[in-house]
């Protein structure tokens, strides 16, 4: 008899599902979120404009207002923002416009598992050039994939997702140049980097970029993200969204937190920063282990143990990484979120204990 699974498309029947172990443990350094919750003044503000609103009534249609806010927020035009119920909501939705049988997208890997994962979905061909062995871009293999094979979409993550490097803006205004199709900059780390592609906009219609509340914003658990680009595209990205993607108490803390931003976020995200760099220079110092410079709030550390047992020691001690030996190029690597000062003190305690005991 034939199985109701014959109808779904090969190439999904051949994928792995995107998912992440279960594990709530005490110390939590697996999904590069902010370790830090929203600040209190934040939640409360944000409590009390939803409680003014009737919740019996939809959402604007267009949420004007908050696009306005985003667009003050990124300097750029508010007729080019559209907000999603998380980034990941706006990977699919640009990535379902563009892409079909026959289309292709054009990634650096290791990255972000999902740019493969829904172009695969959605029929299209992923091609793939390697980041460099010091693990940073290649900007050059980049830039020559994109004259030979004029990809419909390159999607470039900066900061990346696992490494942590950074496409300059001059490597990337080449790749807009030579590029007739698209250009995605993901760019959910940005806060961390201090980099954004955002001045390239107005110069490049053909640029796109995604941003997310999950990471600096400390949002992770609201789903609002945002993407910029220009107006004419916008418009027909918005196309793929569902009517009222964002539920109005999302919608309420992210504007809070834009506004609340430089007072009480900003602050957080350099102490974050600071720990990266402290924490970049313990497991330098530490035998067997070789952190990656990361300009996001995570590193990828080589590790002489296999990273399988790092992951499990640091399990039995009540503290989650992300082990990312599957990925392309990091069979000898683990993942690290940046933690609070007292959770990285806790990490780089458990690491010497494991290494030393190996
Ligand atoms: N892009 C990158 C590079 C990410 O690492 C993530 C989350 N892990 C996302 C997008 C999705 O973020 P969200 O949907 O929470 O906005």
């Amino acid at each position: 008899m034939a199985s109701p699974l014959d109808t779904v498309k090969p190439q999904v029947r051949a994928l792995r599902a995107y998912s992440l172990v279960a594990e709530r443990t005490r110390v939590k350094l697996n999904q590069n979120e902010n370790p830090w919750d929203v600040p209190v003044e934040i939640k409360q503000e944000t409590v009390r404009r939803i409680n003014e609103r009737a919740w019996s009534r939809y959402p604007d249609f267009t949420p004007l207002q908050f696009h306005e806010t985003l667009a003050e927020f990124s300097g750029w035009k508010p007729e080019g923002v559209l907000a999603g119920n998380g980034s990941n909501e706006l990977i699919q939705a640009v990535l379902m416009v563009t892409v079909g049988p026959g289309k292709r997208v054009l990634i650096s890997e290791p990255t972000f598992a999902l740019y493969r994962q829904i172009t695969t979905v959605l029929g299209g061909e992923v091609l793939s050039v390697p980041l460099t062995p010091e693990l940073t871009y290649d900007a050059e293999a980049l830039l020559s994939a994109i004259k030979t094979t004029q990809p419909d979409v390159t999607i470039v993550c900066s900061p990346n997702n696992p490494t942590g490097c950074v496409m300059e803006a001059s490597d990337l205004a080449k790749l807009l140049e030579a590029s007739s199709g698209l250009v995605v900059v993901d760019e959910a780390y940005f806060e961390f980097s201090g980099q954004t592609a955002v001045p390239l906009l107005s110069r490049h219609p053909n640029l796109i970029v995604l941003r997310t509340f999950s990471k600096a914003m400390a949002l992770a658990a609201l789903r609002v993200g945002y993407l910029l680009g220009d107006p004419d595209l916008v418009r027909e990205v918005g196309k793929a969204l569902l009517p009222y993607n964002l539920n109005a108490l999302s919608q309420t803390a992210a504007e809070v937190a834009l506004e609340m931003f430089a007072s009480n976020l900003a602050p957080l995200v350099q102490k974050i920063c600071s720990e990266r760099d402290r924490l970049y220079a313990e497991l330098q110092n530490m035998p067997g282990l070789i952190p990656v410079r990361s300009r996001a709030n995570f590193m990828v550390v080589r590790s002489q143990l296999e990273p399988r047992r790092v992951f499990d020691e640091l399990l039995r001690r009540d503290i989650l990484i992300r082990d990312v030996s599957k990925y392309p190029m990091l069979q000898e690597c683990f993942r690290v979120s940046v933690g609070t000062p007292e959770e990285n003190d806790l990490l780089i305690a458990s690491l010497r204990e494991i290494l030393g005991a190996s």
